[in-house]
């Protein structure tokens, strides 16, 4: 066996050995991606390299049979080379898959309330401009209503922050799962939760409000084996119309009505016609 046979044999070893790396780089993106056009392309690009790892221990049978000349030897060069290419782009994109989901997450967890698990309150705030914006410009309805669980320091009182915590999350759920998906539900602060209804006017959102407000009554939360508790809710609403020049204002009115709901007994809905009657 001559010297350059050796060379030769040795790259094809080490680039098949590169290669069969890259499958277990593969195999670690493709865990990581969903199920989808992209994992499939990554299955594709499996096969490929096996394919090659094949070719190469074939170059490999055929350098040991006939021997390497100089030509042979830098092939086997270049192959080595190109399986280290494979190798570095399967890697860059194991960590790039990994930062984007790092991304993600972090972008996912900025705008959702850990506890409620729900949008926040720099969600909403974002959120509310841009849909009043959107409505101001294609003159579409929008409307705002704003949740407070009534008596809720009492529960507290009763049965404890843990509990009171419980209660804040199954009440977040039950807002999400009876709101439209189109529909955005934030936690404004404490117990207080907003949801945006766009394309909604004044009737349509009395609707959303009342099916939430009786659901919430209704409802029985289990905190544990002994422990069930029942919760009812405040809602105010308030819709675009043409005076108003900001959704602070379209806020500002909701919570008027919220204030307004409380007082006439809670566990009822009032809007900013209410206030505007009650003032009058
Ligand atoms: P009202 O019917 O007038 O709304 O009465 P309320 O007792 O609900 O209103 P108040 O604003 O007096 O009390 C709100 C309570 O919500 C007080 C606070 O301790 C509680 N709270 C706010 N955030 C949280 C939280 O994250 N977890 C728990 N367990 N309680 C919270
Ligand atoms: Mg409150
Ligand atoms: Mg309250």
């Amino acid at each position: 066996m001559t010297l350059l046979t050796i060379i030769a044999a040795f790259f094809m070893i080490i680039g098949a050995l590169t290669l069969s790396y890259s499958l277990i780089t593969t195999k670690q993106i493709i865990a990581a991606l969903p199920t989808g056009i992209v994992s499939s392309r990554w299955l594709v690009l499996r096969k490929l390299i096996t394919f090659f790892i094949l070719a190469y221990a074939g170059f490999f049978v055929f350098t040991l049979l006939y021997g390497a000349d100089t030509s042979i030897c830098l092939i086997a060069i270049v192959f080595m080379l190109g399986a280290g290419f494979v190798h570095l782009v399967c890697q860059l994109a194991l960590i790039t898959v990994h930062d984007i989901k790092r991304i993600s997450v972090l972008e996912r967890e900025s705008t959702t309330d850990a506890l409620m698990g729900i949008f926040n309150r720099r969600y909403f705030d974002d959120a509310i401009q841009n849909e009043f914006s959107r409505a101001r410009r294609y003159q579409l309805d929008l409307a705002l209503l704003v949740l407070d669980i009534d008596h809720f320091k009492r529960c507290n009182d009763n049965y404890g922050h843990q509990a009171g915590d419980l209660v804040l999350k199954a009440f977040a759920q039950l807002i999400q799962q009876n709101t439209r998906n189109t529909d955005i539900v934030a936690r404004y602060g404490g117990e207080e939760v907003v949801v945006v209804l766009p394309s909604s006017d004044l009737s349509a959102a009395r609707i959303c409000a009342e099916k939430l407000r009786a659901c919430t009554q209704q409802s029985m939360i289990s905190i544990d084996q002994d422990l069930t508790i029942s919760i009812t809710v405040s809602i105010g609403i308030a819709s675009i119309n043409s005076t108003m020049d900001s959704s602070r204002e379209l806020f500002k009115q909701a919570d008027a009505a919220l204030y307004l709901a409380k007082q006439s007994g809670r566990n009822c809905i009032r809007t900013q016609q209410d206030v505007l009657n009650h003032q009058t």
